[in-house]
């Protein structure tokens, strides 16, 4: 499911995509929602799927498969908040590491991928600590609402952008409308 409300996706407001690179770890703290896509990778470009709000998804229908993503809000150490993209067995692997975890803590990720491949499977490790409300507010400065996210998933996908004032199922025949015209080439 990408949206189940509509926001103003015209917002110059978003945050950069952080991937996971061969033989460059990175440790970042967990802050903000997760946002569960499911995608299409086509003509070099990712595409939510269209199901389950419309009966009929055009990548779907013409075999593209779909890939399941995981965005995480974060604040990466410079300070900034960033979405980190996950696959489902890294996703796991996150989800294990704090599955005891305090609700009053911080969450610190390292993420890393063996050096070689491309492709190679995502490590996940973490480590929380337990802090007080003030050093939970201050870790968590920066957070990163589901919407924030879309919004930047809209825009760095090249998708077609509203102001707000649409319904969702609005948006998402656009969307239809749009892939269809990706597909035969119009775009
Ligand atoms: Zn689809």
């Amino acid at each position: 499911m990408f949206f189940n409300s509509m926001p103003d996706v015209k917002s110059p407001n978003q945050v950069q995509i952080v991937r996971v690179k061969a033989g460059k770890p990175l440790t970042m703290y967990l802050t903000g929602d997760c946002l569960q896509v499911m995608t299409h990778w086509y003509k070099g470009k990712s595409f939510p799927c269209l199901k389950p709000e419309l009966d009929n998804c055009p990548l779907c229908q013409i075999g593209v498969v779909q890939r399941y993503y995981a965005y995480y809000g974060i604040r990466s150490q410079d300070g900034k908040p960033r979405m980190l993209e996950l696959t489902s067995t890294a996703e796991a692997q996150l989800t294990d590491c704090f599955r005891n975890c305090p609700i009053e803590s911080v969450m610190l990720v390292t993420v890393g991928r063996e050096p070689g491949k491309r492709n190679n499977p995502i490590h996940v490790s973490g480590n929380y600590k337990n802090c007080s409300p003030e050093e939970l507010g201050e870790a968590q400065r920066v957070v990163l609402d589901k919407d924030l996210m879309k919004r930047s998933l809209i825009h760095l996908w090249g998708l077609p952008t509203t102001n707000g004032n649409i319904t969702v199922h609005e948006y998402y025949l656009t969307l239809e409308k749009h892939i269809k015209e990706v597909i035969n080439g119009n775009v």
